[in-house]
């Protein structure tokens, strides 16, 4: 007789027992089945896990069980130093990953705290002060606080290092070295990593960090996730939105999340969508942090019809059973596009990725279904005529055809707009097409070098004949840019930050 596995055998104390089944999980996922008992027995792991497999809980849960001896009720921060170090490349993904913590340690009396860039570090001083025993955070600004003296590293027993793939594709890799440098030797640390892909350099990264560790991979590397059906439509640019308010209004879709390649046209077309009648929102980079959460509170809330997004500012996005991903346009790195859609069909759901493909889009499409190793289901093109015919002409304007006129303080840049005026019959001016795929992960390497968790750039060289390692910690990073310098609304930053900002001094605009 076969029986299901469950949690109950896993080993996990009483108190985790009881968050995980209020947390409404009764099997544990593949990823968890089996990084759960090698983190209980204290080995390194390396794992192989895309996104929305389970795997906080695969490392939170073991984390959790073997940090409880150390909780107590003592108000003296020395009884509370960080022992478990969980760093994510994204605030995105850390808020997440901490609120995941939190739920499943709730009875365990142990500390957990998220830190993250774009706040106010004032506001996270009380509390990483106060002491914590787990403390997740973007590299960036744990440097911040450790150069700050808010957060001593040596007594961490377990380190974490989640989405190693995005560390490296943001740069973050020279930030995590130095934090590494701060941590106690590696022999007495337990150091797991995951990575979604295993390219050579996470391979080397790996080598540096993990001490035997055993190789846990639960999908294959760059594999969509099975659950989801992927489909495409070929369609012009130009009609791609009346397409978009048809599916959503003909199917009755809600919580879709829209990717777009601009921060710009993800503005943009969130103004429109409104105007088409959705209820939409959108999150880029440019977003202050706290209209960041905002959004992405109304969205997880189910408030919002659709949500638009650029790649950078979706990393990490984990929204329960979300329905529906919709690429208005198609990353010109291939990769970009497991990310993507792995926003749906997560922990065995099943999802829906729909694509808008320009016939200049056509090419990426076909690099997509090389790494997918499959072919994407291309519709016929449905009749979506009755909602163009239907636009008021005010809004037929706003679709940017021809003759539309862009809204004062948003027009294109002048090669995009000479491009756009071009004639129909000359071959569209798009940049992208003539640069290689090389050139496209630069370009997508320099989006997200704008992200603001991005490390900084030092622009003084350490001095000659120093230690490179500590003194680059003690040197002043300059200030965040002010847009970004932004306290979070009253419910929407995490309950810990939330009670931290409260006590915060007036912020320095
Ligand atoms: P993660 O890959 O850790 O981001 O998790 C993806 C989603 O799966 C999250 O919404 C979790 O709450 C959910 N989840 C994690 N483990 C389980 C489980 N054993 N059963 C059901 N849902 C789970």
């Amino acid at each position: 007789m076969s029986s299901e596995p469950s949690f109950d055998g896993l080993g996990l104390r009483p108190e985790i027992l009881r968050a995980v089944a209020e947390a409404g999980y009764t099997t544990p996922t593949p990823i968890q089945q089996q990084a759960i008992p090698v983190v209980l027995a204290g080995r390194d792991v390396m794992g192989g896990a895309q996104t929305g497999t389970g795997k906080t809980a695969g490392f939170g849960l073991p984390i959790l069980h073997r940090l409880q001896p150390h909780a107590n009720a003592s108000p003296s921060p020395a009884r509370h130093p960080v022992r478990a170090l969980i760093l994510t490349p994204t605030r995105e993904l850390a808020i997440q990953v901490e609120e995941s913590i939190r739920e499943y340690g709730k009875y365990t009396g142990l500390r957990s705290t998220v830190v993250y860039g774009g706040v106010d570090i004032r506001q996270q001083l009380p509390i990483v002060r106060g002491g914590v025993e787990i403390l997740v955070a973007t590299p960036g600004r744990l440097l911040d606080h450790i150069e700050q003296k808010s957060v001593y590293l040596g007594q961490v027993e377990i380190f974490v290092l989640d989405e190693a793939d995005r560390m490296l594709d943001m740069g973050f890799i020279p930030d995590i070295k130095r934090i590494m440098a701060l941590l106690p030797p590696a022999a007495k640390r337990q150091n797991l990593l995951f990575s979604a892909t295993f390219s050579g350099e996470i391979k080397k990264l790996a080598d540096e960090l993990l001490n035997q560790p055993q190789l846990i991979e639960v999908a294959r590397r760059n594999t969509a996730a099975e659950t989801v059906d992927q489909s495409a439509y070929k369609v012009p640019q130009e009609d791609k939105r009346a397409l978009l308010v048809h599916l959503v209004r003909a199917r009755n879709y809600w919580q879709v999340l829209c990717f777009v390649r601009t921060k710009h046209g993800a503005s943009r077309l969130a103004r429109q969508l409104e105007k088409d009648g959705l209820i939409t929102s959108a999150i880029h980079g440019d977003k202050t942090q706290a209209a960041r959460l905002e959004a992405l509170t109304a969205f997880k809330d189910g408030k919002l019809q659709v949500l638009v997004a650029t790649d950078v500012a979706a990393r990490g996005l984990d929204i329960d059973h979300l329905p529906v991903v919709m690429n208005y346009e198609l990353p010109h790195v291939p990769e970009d596009y497991i990310h993507r859609i792995g926003r749906t069909g997560r922990a065995g759901a099943s999802g829906v990725a729909i694509s808008l493909v320009d016939p200049a889009e056509e090419k990426y499409l076909a690099e997509i279904e090389k790494l997918l190793k499959k072919k994407v289901l291309v519709h016929q093109p449905e009749d979506y005529s009755v909602e163009k015919a239907t636009l008021a002409p005010a809004e037929r304007r706003e679709r940017g055809g021809r003759g539309a006129r862009p809204e004062r303080g948003e027009r294109a840049p002048r090669a995009e707009r000479a491009s756009r005026s071009a004639p129909r019959s000359e071959p569209r001016a798009d940049p992208a097409a003539r640069t290689s795929h090389a050139d496209r992960l630069r370009e997508r390497e320099e989006a997200y070098a704008r992200n603001p968790d991005q490390p900084l750039v030092r622009t003084s060289p350490p001095r000659p004949g120093r230690a490179p390692e500590v003194p680059m910690l003690l040197r002043k990073r300059p200030p965040a840019p002010a847009a970004l310098v932004q306290p979070a609304p009253a419910g929407s930053a995490p309950a810990a930050l939330q009670r931290a900002s409260d006590a915060a001094e007036p912020v320095t605009p």
